[in-house]
C-alpha cells in the first residue's frame, strides 16, 4: 500500500499537465458541439452528426474527470462532518445501486470529528469510487460503506464491495492514469482521486482478491496540520 501511495506522488506532473491541458480544450471542444448542433438539421445523412456529436461527448466525459484537478474554481476549506458528505453521494446513486442490484449499507461511528476539507473535492473521490465498486459487481451485490475514526487524529472512510475484485499486480497499477480495464472506462478515477486525497494530506489504501471484492479505505487527518 506504501508503493501505491509513492507511485501517485510521482505521477502528480502527468496529473498536473493533464488537468491543464483539459482545462485548455474545454473551450474550443463546446464551440465545436455548438457547431455541429448548428449545422445537423441542414444535411440528410444524421448518421455522421450522431458519431461526432458522441465522441465529443467522450471527449467530455475524459475533460470532466481531469478538471477537478486544474482547480479552475476557488477552493473552500471548511471543517466538514465526512458522514453528511457521504451520504449525500450516496443518496445521489440510489437509483443507479437500484437499477444494478446493488444494496449499499452504512455503518456510521456515532462520535466522529469533523474533517478539514474541500467538500465538493471529496464528494468527486467518493463519487469516483462507488462508481467503481457499482461497475465491480454486473449481477449485484452488496456495498458497506463505513465510517469510523481510525485514531484520535484521524477518520477512514471504508468502501467494501463483494464485486470482481483483481489480482495483487492490478492493485498495483491503480492511479496510474489511463490505466483501466473497462470498455468505456477512462482510467482516470482513480489518479484523480489519490491526488485529492495526497492534497489532504491523506491516504488511500487498496485490498483487493480476484472474485471476492474490494476495499478501498480512504484516511483523511482531521486537520491537515498546515492550517
Ligand atoms: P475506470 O473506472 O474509468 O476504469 P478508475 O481509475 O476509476 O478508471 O479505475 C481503474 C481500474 O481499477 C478499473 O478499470 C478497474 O480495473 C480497477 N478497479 C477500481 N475499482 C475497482 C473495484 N472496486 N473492483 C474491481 N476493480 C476496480
Ligand atoms: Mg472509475
Amino acid at each position: 500500500a506504501e508503493d501505491i501511495i509513492r507511485k501517485s506522488s510521482k505521477l502528480s506532473a502527468v496529473g498536473e499537465l493533464a488537468a491543464g491541458v483539459a482545462h485548455e480544450i474545454r473551450n474550443p471542444l463546446t464551440s465545436i458541439q455548438g457547431f455541429l448542433q448548428f449545422l445537423e438539421p441542414k444535411y440528410e445523412d444524421k448518421h455522421y452528426f450522431e458519431i461526432m456529436l458522441s465522441e465529443i461527448d467522450r471527449i467530455k466525459l475524459i475533460i470532466g474527470e481531469l478538471l477537478v484537478l486544474s482547480k479552475p474554481q476557488a477552493e473552500k476549506n471548511e471543517y466538514k462532518d465526512v458522514r453528511v458528505i457521504c451520504q449525500m453521494i450516496i443518496n445521489l446513486f440510489e437509483a443507479q445501486a437500484h437499477l444494478n442490484n446493488v444494496q449499499i449499507n452504512t455503518e456510521y461511528d456515532a462520535d466522529l470529528p469533523n474533517i478539514w476539507c474541500e467538500e465538493n473535492q471529496l464528494k468527486q473521490v467518493f463519487v469516483n469510487i462507488l462508481k467503481n465498486a457499482i461497475e465491480s459487481m454486473p449481477n449485484g451485490g452488496n456495498i458497506t460503506v463505513k465510517v469510523t475514526a481510525k485514531d484520535d487524529h484521524h477518520v477512514s472512510i471504508y468502501f467494501i464491495d463483494n464485486g470482481i475484485g483483481m489480482e495483487q499486480e492490478r492493485v498495483e497499477r491503480l492511479g496510474e492514469p489511463f490505466y483501466s480495464t473497462k470498455e468505456k472506462g477512462t482510467g482516470l478515477g482513480l489518479m484523480v482521486s489519490f491526488r485529492i486525497i495526497e492534497n489532504h494530506n491523506g491516504k488511500i489504501m487498496i485490498k483487493s482478491e480476484k472474485n471476492k471484492g474490494t476495499t478501498v479505505e480512504v484516511i483523511l487527518p482531521v486537520s491537515t496540520g498546515q492550517n
